[in-house]
């Protein structure tokens, strides 16, 4: 995004560490029953009576995952929680508090690092979660965000990686390829701003891929959906590298192989119109894309009555044998293995 040479600044190096820690922090509010105490002594201490804790822990680091140029830092302050919070939800439990970390250098006033506290703050009331902890310190080169989320899940309810079993079905939340597609437009729009800074890109065609790639939103929805339904999926995770590489995990730790159905998988239309304006393989793109943040989960053919016709869930294929490898079975009904690349691979093309 453009920057406005004329915002305020105020200096990070006349507020201190502790000053900085305590104008970030001193307004936010705790929800969770299971916090007992948050912000501002040497620990937080949390207390899930019977339930089993989950925690994740996710780094982001600025030129390795996410560029200022176009990434707004409110979206980014929203975007780390909700990839630690989609990793709470691939567990099936509900997420119930974060802490966020930053190493953040000189070259960044007060004012910007308060735009990214507003993205944390916003995902945490949203998701109802409490901030409760965090480190801050100084960096040298870029900014470095650390985001712990922590969880609670009925032990019955836990859904690992490693229980799919043959004749499960495979399934997918929402639509695939749209946080990439966003990503590839939003690199183009930097070129050309590059050439020509008066430019002004016009997103509109664009809104909701752009939006998958700066706002995601992790699924807390279809873990209730899920509860709702009475589906205890048999196993589940979350998409953030590309559908390829999360089916090889699933499969590599359930001892299972998988078969995928080309024309089944999810695509909304703008992923296909800038797809074929891009003249990308759809299919490509789905598949090793990432960063959508989708739940894929198995489930037993005995639930698939529950869940058919669902708009949120579709099947994508099924379990098989280990035998019987990965198969993404095309148009043609020709038989392609699957095989991981993920967005990293894809990135450098
Ligand atoms: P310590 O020296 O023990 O690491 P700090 O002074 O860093 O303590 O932290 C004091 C309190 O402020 C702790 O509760 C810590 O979790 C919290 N905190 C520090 N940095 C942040 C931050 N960036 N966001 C939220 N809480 C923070
Ligand atoms: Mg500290």
């Amino acid at each position: 995004m453009i920057e406005d040479k004329n915002q305020q600044r105020t200096s990070l190096a006349d507020l201190g560490e502790f000053g900085l820690i305590d104008h970030l922090t001193k307004h936010i509010e705790i929800t969770q029953k299971s916090t007992v105490k948050g912000i501002g002594d040497d620990a937080a201490v949390l207390d899930f009576k019977s339930k089993q804790v989950v925690v994740s822990t996710d780094l982001l680091v600025e030129h390795v995952h996410f560029d200022l140029s176009y990434m707004p830092l409110k979206h980014l302050g929203y975007k780390a929680i909700m990839v630690n919070l989609s990793d709470i939800y691939a567990m099936n439990a509900s997420a119930t508090q974060v802490t966020v970390s930053i190493a953040v250098s000189n070259r960044f006033p007060l004012e910007a690092i308060e735009e990214l506290y507003t993205g944390f703050e916003a995902a945490a009331k949203l998701y109802n979660v409490d901030i409760v902890g965090g480190d801050t310190t100084s960096s040298t080169t870029g900014l470095i965000i650390s985001v712990t989320a922590i969880g609670e899940v009925n032990q019955k309810d836990v859904v690992y990686r490693n229980g799919a079993k043959p004749n499960d079905l495979l399934v997918v939340s929402g639509d695939l390829g749209a946080a990439y597609m966003g990503f590839q437009v939003l690199q183009r729009e930097k070129e050309v701003f590059k050439v020509n800074p008066n430019n002004q890109p016009d997103l509109d065609p664009y809104t909701y891929i752009v939006e998958r790639q700066l706002k995601p939103e992790a699924r807390k929805d279809i873990v209730k959906l899920l509860k709702d339904l009475k589906v205890k999926p048999t196993s589940m995770i979350d998409i953030s590298d590309g559908l390829s590489s999360e089916i090889i995990h699933l499969c590599k730790q359930s001892n299972v192989g998988a078969e995928l159905y080309e024309n089944k998988i999810p695509l909304d239309p703008q992923v296909i119109s800038t797809c074929e304006e891009f003249n990308v393989d759809s299919t490509t793109i789905a598949l090793n894309g990432g960063e959508d943040y989708e739940l894929l989960m198995t489930i037993s053919q005995d639930d698939f009555p529950k869940i058919k016709g669902n708009p949120n869930l579709t099947v994508i294929g099924y379990i098989t044998e280990k035998e019987r490898g990965m198969h993404l079975v095309t148009r043609g009904e020709t038989l392609v293995p699957i095989i991981a690349k993920g967005w990293n691979a894809l990135k450098d093309q």
